[in-house]
């Protein structure tokens, strides 16, 4: 039987520039770029920003000496959405061949895209020129309310209210829709028009989440992005399953994240916090979020009792004891009975003992990053990344 299954993979989730600082470390501070492969391996990659270096590296190690073929769907030309096309390795190989789709813009004129390139690996800017580029190019100029097919993907676009232009793309493949509806302001009739009829009924909703609602109606107006509260009312309007708070902002860090997330599902369930590394396997079984390809550490192995308490799938709180397998800095590997739900907060009791023999319980919160069936019956291995809180994680006696 035919693989129907469509998988959806964040490699780049920040908006405006790249933030390898601490604070938005777990969210990951690489700009936008999402991959998108359906059941019978056609390549596609929305937008083209710094999270497409990693991408293309794991492409070259996966393909090895074999050709790779993909279609570029490019929102627009602001620097986090193009940053990464000069690190994209695979664009340096002759036998790669890609599909470039993106708009004329009024700045730049015919072959807006091919242009950018070129100015992108001019001199000074860059240390090897266009010709170092060998792998096949084509380009193709598309506007908004277009619709085209590729490889059974019915792609439609639609005009989004951006500086300078951008457009939303959505992705009909065999296995689900997924919409990729960023860098847009809510609030101009014709482009939320536009974008309900985009997004409607999306199995997978990636939407501009950057700003916060009160940033929103006063210091960001104008600037051309939206809010979780947008993206719920948008995501309950057009019925969308799932809905993805995307385009982070740099001055956004992990626990201003977590914040909009959590407001967010309180008014809609179905609504995620993309992050690096987040992938999504959509199918007529529905949707399925993991996130097993987040960042680690080296990890440490060991076996500490600790007590642990969260919230389940079924939205319960637990608690019970429970044995970590394996701890960095970053976060822990432990076995569970219960099943706590994706991006969940989990708090994390270890009873350790100290130098001079006296009992202390390190305290550390973090959230569920990916569950999977554990090494022992009935119990579920959880992938946990701890949150920042100098209040907590210290010993006490
Ligand atoms: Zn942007
Ligand atoms: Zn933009």
């Amino acid at each position: 039987m035919a693989n129907t299954t469509t998988k959806v993979t964040f490699w780049g989730v920040r908006g405006s520039t790249p933030t390898p600082d601490r604070g938005t470390w777990r969210y990951g501070g690489n700009t936008a770029c999402v991959e998108v492969v359906t059941g019978d391996g056609t390549r596609f990659i929305l937008d083209c920003g710094t999270g497409m270096r990693l991408l293309g590296n794991r492409w070259e190690e996966e393909a090895g000496h074999r050709a790779i073929e993909a279609h570029i769907l490019v929102t627009h030309y602001h620097w986090d959405h193009i940053q990464g096309i000069p690190f994209f390795h695979p664009f340096f190989q002759q036998q790669n061949r890609f599909h470039f789709y993106s708009f004329e813009s009024k700045y730049l004129g015919p072959n807006s895209l091919r242009k950018v390139l070129e100015a992108q690996l001019a001199s000074p800017y860059f240390p090897v020129d266009l010709s170092m580029l060998t792998a096949g190019r084509e380009f193709r100029e598309v506007g908004g309310g277009e619709q085209f097919e590729i490889n059974g993907t019915r792609v439609t676009t639609r005009w989004l209210n951006h500086p300078q232009g951008c457009l939303g793309y959505r992705l009909d493949t065999p296995g689900g829709s997924v919409v990729y509806a960023t860098d847009n302001e809510p609030g101009v009739p014709e482009f939320d028009e536009n974008l309900r009829q985009l997004a409607a009924g999306a199995d997978v909703l990636i939407c501009d989440a950057q700003c916060s609602p009160e940033q929103l109606a006063t210091t960001r107006k104008g600037w051309g992005h939206s809010s979780w509260l947008e993206c719920v009312k948008l995501a309950r309007q057009v019925k969308a399953s799932n809905l993805f708070l995307f385009h982070h902002d740099p001055d956004s860090n992990d626990k201003t994240v977590d914040g909009f997330l959590f407001a967010a599902r309180q008014e809609f369930a179905g609504t995620w916090a993309a992050m690096e590394g987040m992938n999504i396997q959509l199918n007529e079984k529905g949707v399925d979020v993991t996130m097993r390809e987040s960042r680690v550490g080296p990890r440490r192995r060991l076996r500490f009792a600790a007590t642990v308490a969260g919230i389940g799938e079924d939205g319960k709180a637990f608690e019970e004891k429970a044995v970590v397998r394996d701890i960095t800095l970053y976060g822990a590997y432990l076995s569970l009975s219960n099943r706590p739900a994706l991006q969940s907060e989990l708090n994390l009791v270890i009873e350790a003992n100290a130098a001079d023999n006296h009992p202390s319980l390190l305290s550390l919160r973090g959230t569920v990053v990916y569950s999977e069936a554990a090494p022992e019956k009935y119990k579920t291995g959880i992938g946990v990344l701890f949150v920042e809180d100098e209040e907590r994680g210290r010993t006490r006696d």
